[in-house]
């Protein structure tokens, strides 16, 4: 049974649902503004619109509120379809605001003839002096009083390509005095010769997202309309729209945006990321679009749980991005094979061992999944280990290899270091060790006990791989909120570029395909990776070691 309480819009639904209200339907939509790739932001809503419709048996549908020609763009109408399949959900209809663009102006001018709706021929300053403050009241616009015939005539005009932009906009007459700002009379419609991605120049008067919003959910009879919390003081509006109308009456719903720490989360800010070359574009595994999680190497279930962790809560808050990190930790933990590859390699030489002997060493794939079985180490004289695993004056308690002491390499043998050889500039050149022949993994006949097991690859054997190692974005936990720009809080060191020493098996490495690195993270081969040049990126470390 699932114990989980209910969030508050699941709370909504059910009551609906036994109040028969709707017929019982629950109908959501997605509706993204084609101007920009998703984000993890989106993901939450996405798992909200998505997730409850499949829980209580209803449908959702994927409409782009593609009212704003000036910005948006196919591009990311088809990178929109696709996160939102990778995330694992299905839309029954793919819906744009566009297709509503003539129903929309006969709603208008609906509106016009009820006496709801003028043309105001004032300008954007003009208008905005009129509109008051929250303290005191607004002014009539001179256009107000305009007859019907009028404001049909001028209207149709509008439409007709007659008049400059900016010279004139619909308005709706609410009252401008109402305390809430958004019923002063809100815009409806404005002028713009923009050609628009799918009806091209049949329209130079486009619809404000008021209008079109709550309009496009009633032509859809949508019952559920989520949506984030800046749209409160909006919802009195979309009810003045649907009532007047006296179309299929949606309700809106509001909860709590997603934002994480170390990041930016708006579309806005993404893009001049992508413009101004901080990153390499909307897939850049550092950012926070679904794209660059994806390339990263997030699943999508780990995503699914991030959202659900979260949960949908009334009030804005920040997330810790470890959060996150922990939700992909967990999901490759069960599903990414482990190899061995050394990051910062130093020689160590098996003094006897053979020269030219290739010593097959079984390996687990994934204890967590022991059905992936083994695949083999090649063991042989010379190998490298990481440099950090090693100290030529250790303190007490180290259990890496040093001078004189003994450690295991991880599905092979048991070695002790026996001398170091330092170059002229006293930097190490190799160390020279002795490996414990009767001390096999699985085989282990010795009775030495050790205490530290390193990872390791044969010299000889290994491939160097290209190794990207990522970091935060951003210096700052919430670079939004400080003051000047907040690309001066962008970390410097956000990638390292690195060569590492991988394990033969990885030359089979797929691009898209994850793999627990032993002792280093999990680290999914890059899109560009190819069997002559292999690359992979660091999703994330084993642990949460960010230092504070
Ligand atoms: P941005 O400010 O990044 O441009 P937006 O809200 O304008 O975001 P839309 O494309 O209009 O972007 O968003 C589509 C849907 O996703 C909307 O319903 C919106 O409420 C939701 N959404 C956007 N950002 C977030 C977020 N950070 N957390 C939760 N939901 C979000
Ligand atoms: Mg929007
Ligand atoms: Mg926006």
């Amino acid at each position: 049974k699932d114990e989980k309480s209910l969030h508050f819009i699941e709370e909504i639904v059910e009551e609906d649902l036994k109040t028969g209200k709707n017929d019982g339907r629950v109908l959501t939509r997605f509706p993204p503004e084609p101007n920009g790739y998703l984000h993890i932001g989106h993901a939450k809503s996405i798992c909200l619109n998505f997730g409850m419709a499949q829980k209580y048996g209803g449908a959702t549908n994927l409409r782009f509120d593609d009212t704003n020609p000036a910005t948006e763009d196919v591009e990311y109408v088809d990178s929109i379809k696709y996160d939102v399949q990778w995330l694992g959900f299905n839309w029954v209809q793919e819906l744009y605001a566009s297709d509503y663009f003539g129903q929309l102006y006969q709603f208008a001018v609906e509106l016009i003839k009820k006496g709801l709706a003028y043309v105001d021929d004032s300008s954007a300053e003009e208008i905005a002096a009129m509109k008051g403050t929250p303290t005191e009241p607004g002014t009539d616009s001179p256009y107000r009083s305009r007859s019907v015939e009028e404001n049909l005539a001028l209207f149709e005009e509008m439409r007709q390509g007659k008049c400059a932009e900016g010279s004139r906009v619909l308005r709706a007459k609410i009252d401008m005095a109402a305390p809430n700002m958004h019923l002063r009379d809100p815009l409806m419609y404005r002028i713009k010769y923009a050609r628009h991605h799918r009806t091209g120049d049949t329209w130079c008067i486009y619809p404000m997202y008021d209008f079109a919003h709550g309009q496009s959910d009633a032509i859809e009879k949508i019952t559920h309309s989520i949506c984030t919390l800046e749209f409160i003081p909006h919802r009195p509006l979309y009810e003045w729209f649907i009532e007047n109308l006296s179309i299929f009456p949606s309700k809106q719903y509001e909860f709590a945006r997603l934002n994480l720490t170390y990041t930016v989360m708006s579309k806005r800010k993404l893009l001049q990321l992508v413009n101004e070359k901080h990153v390499s574009g909307w897939n850049d595994p550092r950012m926070p679009t679904i794209s660059g999680l994806r390339r990263r190497g997030y699943t999508p279930e780990s995503i699914r749980n991030f959202c659900d962790r979260i949960g949908i809560a009334k009030r804005d808050n920040l997330i810790d991005m470890s959060l996150l990190e922990f939700c992909i930790r967990e999901d490759l933990n069960k599903k990414a094979l482990r190899r061995m590859v050394v990051l910062d390699p130093i020689k160590v030489v098996i003094t006897n061992f053979p020269e030219g002997k290739v010593e097959p060493c079984p390996s687990e794939n994934n204890p967590e999944a022991p059905e992936t079985g083994n695949r083999e180490m090649p063991f042989t004289r010379e190998l490298y280990i990481e440099q950090e695993d090693f100290m030529e004056n250790p303190p007490k308690k180290y259990f890496r290899l040093a001078p004189g002491q003994m450690v295991r390499l991880k599905s092979a043998y048991i070695i002790k270091c026996e001398e170091v050889i330092k170059n002229s500039d006293d930097t190490i050149q190799e160390i020279r060790c002795t490996y414990i022949e009767n001390s096999k993994s699985g085989q282990d006949e010795s009775g030495i006990n050790v205490k530290g097991t390193l990872h390791w690859v044969s010299a000889a054997e290994a491939v160097p791989v290209e190794i990207r190692l990522y970091d935060r974005l951003f210096k700052v936990e919430d670079p939004s909120s400080e003051s000047g720009d907040f690309k001066e809080y962008l970390n410097p060191e956000s990638l390292t570029v690195i060569t590492g020493y991988a394990e033969p098996a990885l030359r089979e490495a797929q691009p898209g395909e994850s793999f627990q690195f032993l002792r280093k993270g999990y680290f999914c081969t890059d899109e560009e990776s190819t069997t002559e040049k292999l690359i992979f990126n660091r999703t994330v470390t084993l642990r949460d070691n960010w230092a504070k």
